[in-house]
């Protein structure tokens, strides 16, 4: 249904970038991968999927805590028909102690990027008359946590940027929307189940549910694949009136 697209994940090497970058493809979109890194694996998943769903798929680094760099990704993907702003970083402690560059790589890396990736974007939706902004937030875009502030308040700002987006396009078949995921299962946080049935002397199954997903009503968590279908959605035909707004895939977080 997206052939002919041509789709740009920002930090989309590992975890939901790569499962929204992969549903892109399957749904027939070009997609061009990106992060920091510049590592042979890197241009091999990039030709894996190529492989796998017969569309182009290139990787191209760019440091998204550079406007200028981000900028460039835009400039050297050509333009881009879908815009999904994904690369994200977290760091967590109380604001007295917070890192003051861990809160300037946060604020960069999950909000400034977003920034400088629509304004090199829009023009070109506009000259061809198609374009999808999506920005992947997170509950903490609508709720906080102690100890992430300046995660939350990224989050918070993107939810505020994709509202303003939203109305700067209302008029163009243009639309920018955020997606605020729950808890998921990606291999960052695969990576953390271990150790925490062992703090906590619990099996897999009850350490999920109790304790990692303790804030996720449904006690399950969310799938990339589940992120990347919602993203397609974004892109079909249904949704050309959603604009501005949040949808939030998160087993029931917000609702509490
Ligand atoms: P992840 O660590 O697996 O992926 C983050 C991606 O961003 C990676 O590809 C990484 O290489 C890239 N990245 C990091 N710094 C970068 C930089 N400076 N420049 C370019 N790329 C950079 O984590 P994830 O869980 O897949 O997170 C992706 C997004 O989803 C983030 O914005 C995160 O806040 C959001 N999110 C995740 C969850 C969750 O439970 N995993 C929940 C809600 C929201």
């Amino acid at each position: 249904a997206l052939g002919g697209k041509r789709a740009v994940v920002t930090g989309s090497n590992s975890g939901i970038g790569l499962g929204v970058a992969r549903e892109l493809a399957r749904a027939g979109a070009d997609v061009v991968l990106n992060s920091f890194t510049d590592r042979d694996e890197d241009h091999q998943l990039a030709a894996d999927m190529a492989a796998e769903f017969g569309v182009t798929v290139r990787y191209i680094k760019a440091d998204m805590s550079k406007g200028d760099e981000c900028r460039a990704l835009i400039e050297q993907a050509g333009g881009c028909d879908i815009l999904v702003n994904n690369a994200g970083i977290q760091h967590v402690a109380a604001i007295e102690d917070f890192p003051v560059e861990k809160w300037d790589a946060i604020i960069a890396i999950n909000l400034s990027s977003a920034f400088h990736t629509i304004a090199a974007a829009l023009p070109g939706m506009r000259a061809s008359g198609w374009g999808r902004v999506v920005n992947i937030a997170s509950a903490h875009g609508l709720t906080a946590s102690p100890f992430k502030s300046a995660y939350v308040a990224a989050k918070h700002g993107i939810v505020g940027l994709t509202k303003t987006v939203a109305l700067e396009t209302a008029e163009a078949p243009i639309t920018c929307n955020a997606i605020c995921p729950g808890y998921v299962l990606t291999p960052l946080v695969e990576a953390q189940i271990p150790d925490q049935m062992k703090t906590h002397g619990m099996g897999r199954d009850e350490v999920i549910r109790k304790v990692m997903l303790e804030r996720q009503p449904s006690r399950e968590f969310a799938t990339v694949e589940q992120l990347g279908g919602t993203v397609v959605f974004l892109c079909s035909a249904a949704a050309e009136q959603i604009t501005g707004t949040t949808i939030s895939v998160d087993g029931g977080w917000t609702a509490l």
